[in-house]
């Protein structure tokens, strides 16, 4: 008999994952985790019941958040990551050339532990010498009066909802502490979640970051292991416009990331034009 993972989208609809293996399960101070080997998509990280990051369609949602604010800012040389303890976000950070160093702030170690063990495809920016992983509450330690100005930062965290450690990061609050730890013409890009089920999130995350930066966009890409398969990020900058990149040309051969797919991911669907503030 086959054993099924299943995540509730909403009352009416779930997303049934067949399992081959059960490779992890353990609880943190912060959450219950758990890697899944999938039949579909391979080994698999599940947060609290949520299916975070898979090895088979990985790629889509990491080059999105990584490439589109990197390609538009002319020379991202220092990049902090809040959340992203899976690594697959500091992986494709590191590849786009200028980047000389990258902070990866995550707030729980057993994420990064199991994930450095069971997920191969995510883990090779944790050997990278440009890699410093700081054990901390991104909200906290942007409150530090010793961090740098960094050119991108940008949160691959947990989604806002229920009691996990990621609600801080979608408040007011946070976004005026990355507004004062970006240099002069630094970019911001946060995961707002599927609109389809979530509207909140991406609503009030881009409210409030549009009460903050002077450019606030939300892009999108399609993600099938996320609910609703429509998945939004939420842009904000001091200067640079994402949805005007200058240097496209200069990203690595991606599986998903082209510039073409970076221009189309900001034309949006009337029904998230609503959601947001406009542009
Ligand atoms: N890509 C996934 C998604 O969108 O579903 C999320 C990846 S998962 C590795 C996100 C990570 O954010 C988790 O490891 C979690 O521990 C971390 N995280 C959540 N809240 C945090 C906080 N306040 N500070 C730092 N890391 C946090």
């Amino acid at each position: 008999m086959a054993l099924w993972f299943s995540e509730q989208a909403s009352d009416g609809h779930r997303l049934e994952w067949k399992i081959q293996k059960m490779l992890y399960s353990g609880q943190s101070p912060y959450q219950t985790i758990e890697v899944l080997d999938t039949e579909a998509f391979g080994p698999s990280l599940v947060l609290d019941g949520i299916m975070q990051t898979t090895t088979g369609d990985e790629f889509i949602y990491h080059e999105m958040l990584a490439w589109v604010p990197l390609a538009t800012h002319p020379h991202p040389e220092r990049v902090l990551i809040i959340g992203g303890g899976d690594g697959g976000l500091a992986r494709d950070v590191l590849r786009s050339p200028d980047v000389k160093e990258v902070h990866l702030v995550e707030i729980d170690p057993l994420v990064v532990e199991v994930s450095r063990t069971y997920l191969h495809r995510h883990v090779a920016a944790f050997d990278d010498p440009r890699l410093s992983l700081i054990t901390a509450d991104g909200m906290e330690y942007l409150k530090r009066p010793d961090i740098p100005a960094y050119d991108v930062i940008l949160v691959d965290s947990t989604d806002p909802e229920g009691t996990g450690p990621g609600a801080v990061l979608y408040t007011p609050a946070f976004h005026q502490r990355v507004f004062s730890a970006l240099a002069p013409d630094g970019l911001y890009v946060q995961q707002t979640g599927t609109p389809i089920y979530n509207p909140e999130v991406l609503k009030e995350a881009s409210h409030s970051v549009a009460e903050i930066f002077p450019l606030c966009r939300v892009y999108w890409c399609s993600v099938p292991t996320y609910p609703g398969g429509f998945f939004t990020f939420t842009s904000g900058s001091k200067v640079h416009d994402l949805a005007r990149p200058s240097r496209t040309a200069s990203m690595p051969q991606g599986e998903w990331y082209t510039p073409e797919i970076h221009r189309a991911a900001f034309a949006l669907p009337p029904m998230i034009e609503r959601l947001i503030p406009p542009s």
